[in-house]
């Protein structure tokens, strides 16, 4: 298994997450047209986004928006500011919400944007003219029945306001139009807090199945952001051991356990973990191989692979980051026996939330936070139990077994409306 991914390694994402597609639809005997049809995205768009940049001269930025598959309902997926958000990668992360909404049973298809740029170089008024440009180019392509984008890596709340500001100049006021916008402006509360709260529902019910005491269990959390920093809070709110935890500049451990919610007020204060007591720093690299019992990746894609996945020393791997596994690792874990709880079931945390403001938007009823987490965690542990009954039964990995589950649901959906 190992040498036979090994001997394909230079794949693009797209073509990595495919490789899981294609044991999925393997074992499910899709036919060959099913195959393509649901592999391929169904419509890509490349944008021009110029932008008169605060010094008076003009830069031009590229813009993407794939839509993979809407045969479970509208396109829905996130839009990244990113370096390396290329057309590759979109595919990649926009077929991933495909099968993700459809292993939550969501009433969504999946699709994915982004613009190839580091927000951290840019003003914000220069962010706030970038987003309304990306906004307009590709206006047409969306709307609450067609396609509703949300936060990513590197955009937030803020990001969501300025596109939803946009698209109303043409369309008249449509909150549904975006997910994960700021409370005051039509957002649902909790969905801030959603993707790292789902990841401790899946971490809350893994643990029973893997004989994990939580109150001695050791995490390391590779990210800062939006998803790593609520995973770390609220998995130390539950008692857990956070021994490490890093941002893109690096990482800081110590093996007694990190005081989460004051590294966090440092780390927002300070802008990084330096300075932080009684801590020792580690890069991102060191961070990843640390001995641990759960280990969640909660930055970007591609950091576990061939190289380093053989001297990983975790129990578990949680999966809080898109594609942090090559196929090539994770055939490591799994001849490791190592379990892999893949992206699709631990992040779709966010997602969810996602759609309980759609349809919060759209019915312009407003729910208490503590139903919006109830039924938040109904909805994950509901797709954690299909996924481990489902590898259980055959033997199987959890990734596989996710895939399987997303990849029948969207091949239903194809079949009953009868389109082919
Ligand atoms: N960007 C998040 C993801 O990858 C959330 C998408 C959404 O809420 O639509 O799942």
């Amino acid at each position: 298994m190992v040498a036979t991914v090994a001997s394909k390694r230079g794949l693009t994402p797209y073509e990595e997450v495919n490789l899981f597609f294609d044991q999925a639809a393997e074992r499910l005997k899709l036919p060959d047209g099913m195959r393509e049809m649901l592999r391929r995205p169904w419509r890509e768009l490349r944008v021009q986004v110029p932008v008169r940049m605060d010094d008076g001269n003009v830069k031009v930025f590229t813009g993407y928006r794939v839509q993979h598959n809407a045969a479970r309902g509208p396109y829905k997926g996130g839009v990244r500011y990113h370096p390396l958000a290329d057309l590759e990668e979109v595919r990649a992360l926009a077929s991933l919400m495909t099968w993700k909404t459809a292993l939550m049973d969501l009433p969504y298809g999946g699709s994915k944007g982004g613009v190839q740029v580091d927000p951290a170089l840019l003003s914000n008024s220069e962010l706030n003219r970038l987003t309304r440009r990306y906004t307009n180019a590709i206006q047409h392509l969306i709307a609450p029945n067609r396609d509703i984008p949300a936060p990513d890596l590197g955009t937030n709340a803020q990001t969501m306001a300025w596109m939803m500001d946009a698209y109303g100049a043409i369309h008249g006021y449509t909150p549904a139009i975006v997910t994960g916008k700021p409370v005051e402006l039509g957002g649902s509360l909790g969905r801030d807090a959603a993707t790292g709260r789902g990841v401790s529902c899946i971490l809350e019910q893994a643990a029973k199945d893997f004989g994990l005491d939580l109150s001695k269990t050791r995490v390391v959390v590779q990210g800062f952001g939006n998803v790593g920093s609520w995973t770390a809070r609220l998995l130390h709110e539950m008692g857990c051991r956070i021994v490490a935890v890093s941002d893109v500049q690096g990482g800081v451990r110590n093996a007694r356990g990190l005081d989460i919610p004051t590294l966090f007020e440092h780390h927002r204060r300070a802008g990084g973990f330096e300075g932080f007591p009684g801590t020792e720093a580690v890069t991102n690299e060191e961070l990843l191989e640390l001995e641990c019992d759960v280990l969640i990746p909660a930055a970007i894609d591609n950091v576990i692979t061939g190289r380093n996945a053989p001297r990983i020393k975790t129990r578990l791997l949680l999966e809080a980051a898109n594609h942090p596994t090559t196929p090539e690792a994770d055939a490591i874990f799994n001849d490791r026996g190592i379990p892999v709880l893949p992206d699709i079931l631990c992040n779709a945390g966010g997602v969810t939330v996602s759609y309980f403001e759609w349809t919060q938007n759209l019915q312009e009823f407003k729910w208490e936070e503590e139903r919006v987490n109830t039924e938040l965690r109904k909805m994950m542990t509901r797709a954690y139990q299909s996924v481990y009954q489902r590898a259980t039964a055959e033997g199987i990995t959890y990734r596989q077994a996710a895939f399987e589950i997303g990849v029948q649901r969207v091949a239903r959906a194809v079949e009953l409306r009868g389109f082919v």
